[in-house]
Formats: C-alpha cells, sequence, structure tokens
C-alpha cells in the first residue's frame, strides 16, 4: 500500500503490547486508527498516549459482542496472550478468540474491509515436529489448562477458513511466535518481562521446569513489520504464515543472557515446570519470507538491551513517551540477522 492512501484501520486489542506498537506505527505511517479494547490485559497508558494525536480514537469495547464502524481495514488482536493472563479467565479467553474472529469477520463481510488475524504458534501445541512449518497440524492438550487459548486461536482459524470459501472475505491469518520489547507489562508473567524486571531488582530469576525448553524471541517491531506486509501483500497468502525469529534459545540459557545484560546479582532458581509447557518452539519462515519478502532483523541481544532500558526507565517513572523515545533512539549497531529461513 503506498505509503499517502490514508486508511481507516480498527486494531482491536490495540491497547496491549503488540496492539500499542502496531497503532503507533500505523499512526506514524499517516492513517486513522480506530483502537477498540476491554483493557483487561492492555494498560489505559497505552491508549492515553495517543489521546491527542488527531487521527487516533478509542472504543472501550468487548470484542465478544458485535460492533457495525465503517474501516477499510482490520487488525484483530484482542485476546490475552500471556498464559498466565489467558488462563486467569479461561471462558472469556476461548469466547475472545471465537466470537471476537467472528465478530470482525462479520464487520470485514459488512465493509468489504481486509483483515489480519493474529493467531499463534499455540495452535501446534507441544510440538512433535521442529521447526514448525505451516503444514504441520499441531500436538495440542484439548482439555489442558492451556486449552482455552490453543482451542480458541484454532476454532478461529477454522471460521476463518470457512468465512473465505463460503463469503469472500479477505482474511489474513499470522501465526505468530514468542514476541518481547519495551511496552510488554512487567507484571504480565511472560518470560522476557518477568526474567528482565527480576534481574533489574537483584530478585530470584524464576525458571520454571530445567531450563531445557527452548523459545525463538522476535523483537517486536520485526513482528509489526510482518503484519503490515500480511495486510499489503498482493495476492492474498496462500494460507496462514508463521511470523516469529527462528533465533532459538533455552530458557535457561536466555536467563544466563539476561542476567549478563542487566549486571544483575539474582540467583536462577528452578520452579516446577508449568503444566502442558511446549518443550520446544521454533518457526519455519520459509514461506512468509518467500510471500512477504519478509524476515527479522533485530538480532536477541539488541532487542533485549532495548527491553532492558525500557524497564529501567520504568523503575526511574520516566514518562512512556521518554521510555519509548529512548527505545527509537537506540543504537542500530549489532542489529540485523540477515539470514533469512532455508
Ligand atoms: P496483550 O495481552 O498485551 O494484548 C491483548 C489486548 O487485547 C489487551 O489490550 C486486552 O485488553 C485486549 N483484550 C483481551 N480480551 C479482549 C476482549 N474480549 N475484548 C476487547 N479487548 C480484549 O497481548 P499481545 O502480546 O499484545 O498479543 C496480541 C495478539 O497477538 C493476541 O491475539 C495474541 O494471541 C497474539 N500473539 C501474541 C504473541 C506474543 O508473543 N506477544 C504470540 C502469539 C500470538
Ligand atoms: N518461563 C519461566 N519462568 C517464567 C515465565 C516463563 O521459566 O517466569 C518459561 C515457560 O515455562 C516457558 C517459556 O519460559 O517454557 C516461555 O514462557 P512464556 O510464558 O513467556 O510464553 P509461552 O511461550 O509459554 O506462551
Amino acid at each position: 500500500m503506498p505509503r499517502n492512501t490514508q486508511s481507516t484501520i480498527l486494531v482491536t486489542g490495540g491497547a496491549g503490547f503488540l496492539g500499542f506498537h502496531l497503532c503507533r506505527r500505523l499512526l506514524a505511517d499517516g492513517h486513522r486508527v480506530i483502537c477498540l479494547d476491554d483493557l483487561s490485559s492492555g494498560p489505559r497508558e497505552h491508549v492515553q498516549h495517543f489521546l491527542d494525536h488527531p487521527a487516533y480514537s478509542f472504543i472501550e469495547h468487548d470484542v465478544r459482542e458485535p460492533i457495525a464502524l465503517q474501516v477499510d481495514q482490520i487488525y484483530n488482536l484482542a485476546c490475552p496472550a500471556s498464559p498466565t493472563a489467558y488462563q486467569a479467565d479461561p471462558i472469556k479467553t476461548n469466547l475472545t478468540s471465537v466470537l471476537g474472529a467472528r465478530n470482525m469477520l462479520d464487520l470485514a463481510c459488512s465493509t468489504g474491509a481486509r483483515m489480519v488475524h493474529s493467531s499463534t504458534s499455540e495452535v501446534y501445541g507441544d510440538p512433535l515436529v521442529h521447526p514448525q512449518p505451516e503444514s504441520y497440524w499441531g500436538n495440542v492438550d484439548i482439555v489442558g489448562p492451556r486449552a482455552c487459548y490453543d482451542e480458541g486461536k484454532r476454532c478461529a482459524e477454522a471460521l476463518i477458513a470457512d468465512y473465505r470459501r463460503m463469503r469472500g472475505v479477505d482474511c489474513r491469518v499470522a501465526r505468530i511466535f514468542n514476541t518481547y520489547g519495551p511496552g510488554m507489562r512487567e507484571d504480565d508473567g511472560r518470560v522476557v518481562s518477568t526474567f528482565v524486571v527480576e534481574a533489574l531488582q537483584n530478585r530470584d530469576v524464576t525458571v520454571q521446569g530445567d531450563g531445557s525448553h527452548t523459545r525463538s524471541m522476535c523483537y517486536v517491531d520485526d513482528l509489526v513489520e510482518g503484519l503490515i506486509r500480511m495486510m499489503a501483500v498482493e495476492p492474498a497468502p496462500s494460507g496462514p504464515l508463521n511470523l516469529g525469529n527462528p533465533d532459538e534459545i533455552s530458557v535457561l540459557d536466555f536467563a544466563r543472557r539476561v542476567l549478563e545484560a542487566t549486571g544483575s546479582r539474582s540467583r536462577l532458581v528452578f520452579l516446577a515446570e508449568a503444566v502442558d509447557d511446549p518443550h520446544v518452539r521454533r518457526p519455519d519462515i520459509s514461506r512468509a519470507t518467500f510471500e512477504l519478502g519478509w524476515v527479522p532483523r533485530v538480532a536477541l541481544d539488541a532487542g533485549l538491551a532495548r527491553t532492558i532500558d525500557y524497564f529501567r526507565g520504568r523503575s526511574a517513572t520516566a514518562s512512556l513517551s521518554q521510555r519509548l523515545d529512548g527505545d527509537r533512539a537506540a543504537p542500530a549497531t549489532g542489529e540485523v540477522t540477515p539470514e533469512p529461513a532455508e
């Protein structure tokens, strides 16, 4: 899409971690942004940050309820993403995924809007295929504590596939892998924010299990770029696309990386393993690279340094703008991980 074409873009979950960064990018690109959120896991501060912007508006609304709006594009991000948050009210989580997708698909039908839906690597469950290509059908515990999220997201994908086939809706699906960066809530329980905050406060760094589980961490700016390309690409992608950074690391090595980068005096402590925690996770991004020309560029050390700066600023009670400007001003050195996946 040319940068000078102003669209009206709905971002559900726009107060959350990814939604906030996406709204920021869309406003910078000159669009009108409507942020829809019930503020259940996204902080109000992420809305207040933009309220003076003439092209930004906010609707406090639960995506499980239908809504009528005139929009050109929809990014459907509303859903808690941290295991702690999505397991706190599992019935709401499941219905947010399914009814939220249904309501946004109906809105796309009535307006002719194009839609990008945020699915997740959790559709692969505890994967038996590694790394995970989009063709893998997954290994999910249907009734376990993560099922509210995993199965909700899988059902949303099934619904989208049928709306595409039956009603011709142009909805693209991003299967997002672990993403981190400034703007995460320090108390949301995900590994990056938890370890960084624990290390900065010289508290015990809490590894769940023996630390051998792996994740592949994508810096938030790379992920947002992937979402924007997914919305813009013509023709529509052939199916759901993985978006994530294939640079895989064990949780234990990640904890050590955080201790080193923060200069912390924290100890590592080992807690019980979380139930149904996927043992490995790494995206095969060859399709996203081929179809979107997309590859993540920010290496873990550079992204982690920016994230640590952000949380340091939080403890110094800097404003959100100051902490984010610090993030923008971070040097570009060491950022590039230029190797596309095979
Ligand atoms: P987040 O919890 O920070 O943001 C989610 C936002 O959705 C919050 O602002 C929350 O208040 C809002 N929300 C939740 N339920 C709602 C409802 N019923 N109605 C309206 N708003 C509601 O999570 P995030 O990390 O920003 O993730 C955004 C999306 O990306 C989610 O759909 C998530 O499943 C997906 N995703 C994220 C990651 C990641 O690593 N961040 C990985 C995979 C998938
Ligand atoms: N984890 C951990 N300590 C924490 C939070 C998470 O050891 O305080 C581990 C968790 O068990 C998992 C990995 O880090 O193996 C990633 O967890 P996270 O909650 O960030 O996201 P997930 O990928 O499980 O959705």
